[in-house]
């Protein structure tokens, strides 16, 4: 077995901008990242550098946008993993990984000259749910450990910088240890969209397509009450599918009525009253 990541380091053009709705997301998030944005006076007031942060929150809500959006905004090199590619059969692979995911970032941000960088891992829950507990075994306590070791080695007087970014649906599931103050002590919640954030969304996934004047994309809005974000991204492009397969040449209204339908459908998602 290799002990080489698949993390990657990605192209990011994301910005705060590309996210729809999610204010108070954005708001909290861009607080804790100015800590970053001005180290020297931050560490001149002597204030703990900011390690880690976990994004809450149900799927398809953007977390792992607004974790790219961080980086651009940070000026910091973007790399990615998922709790679930730690998780292996042979004892201490998980920590070697955990391992080499760091030394990859220090090493990144070092080539970039960056000297910055920020590790998203989403879906931590799967490495760092409780120790101990029925469902934990051995290999996970070990994954789990590495990980608190290397945050608690980030000291924030090094000539490189790192920040952790985590992503869960189930924050219950974590083990304290990562909530502890040091590790990731700030939270920020990234709920699904209310009406003005669909309505935001919406009109991101569909500034560069042809809409027809009949499109009303507020009364999209109030029909897709529980929709995430991801949700609304495939709605556009299956409104874009339907206007496709009549030879339109623009999206009218009733393509984007009928996508509704069938985002629905294909997530099971009730219809409910409009808000
Ligand atoms: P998961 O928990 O499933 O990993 P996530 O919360 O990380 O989900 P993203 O991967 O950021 O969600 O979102 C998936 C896609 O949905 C994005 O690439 C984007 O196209 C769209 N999307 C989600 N939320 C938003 C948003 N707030 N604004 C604009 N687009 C969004």
């Amino acid at each position: 077995k290799s002990l080489v990541i698949k993390s990657n380091e990605e192209e990011n053009n994301i910005t705060f901008a590309d996210i729809g709705g999610q204010r108070a997301a954005v708001e909290e998030l861009k607080e804790a990242l100015d800590f970053i944005k001005h180290y020297p006076q931050a560490r001149r007031l002597g204030v703990r550098p900011l390690k880690g942060i976990l994004l809450t929150g149900p799927p398809g809500t953007g977390k792992t946008l607004l974790a790219k959006a961080a980086a651009g905004y940070t000026d910091a090199v973007f790399i990615a993993a998922s709790g679930s590619e730690f998780v292996e059969m042979y004892a201490g692979v998980g920590a070697q990984r955990i391992r080499n995911l760091f030394r990859l970032a220090r090493e990144k941000a070092q080539q970039s000259g960056k000297n910055r960088a920020i590790i998203f891992i989403d879906e931590i829950d799967v490495l760092g749910g409780k120790r101990g507990k029925v469902n934990s075994h051995l290999e996970y306590d070990q994954t789990l450990n590495q990980l608190l070791v290397e945050m608690d080695g980030i000291k924030g007087d090094e000539r490189v910088n790192i920040l952790v970014i985590a992503a869960t649906n189930r924050a219950d599931l974590l083990d304290p240890a990562l909530l502890r103050p040091g590790r990731f002590d700030r939270q920020v919640r990234v709920d699904l969209p209310d009406k003005e954030g669909r309505l935001e969304i919406l009109r991101l996934h569909t500034r560069n397509k042809p809409l027809a004047p009949d499109v009303d994309l507020e009364a999209v809005a109030k029909e897709t009450l529980g929709f995430s974000g991801a949700h609304l991204e495939s709605l556009a492009n299956e409104a874009a599918i339907l206007a496709l397969r009549e030879g339109a040449s623009a999206i009218g209204q009733r393509h984007f009525m009928e996508a509704i339908e069938r985002v629905m459908l294909g997530a099971k998602l009730e219809r409910r009253p409009s808000k």
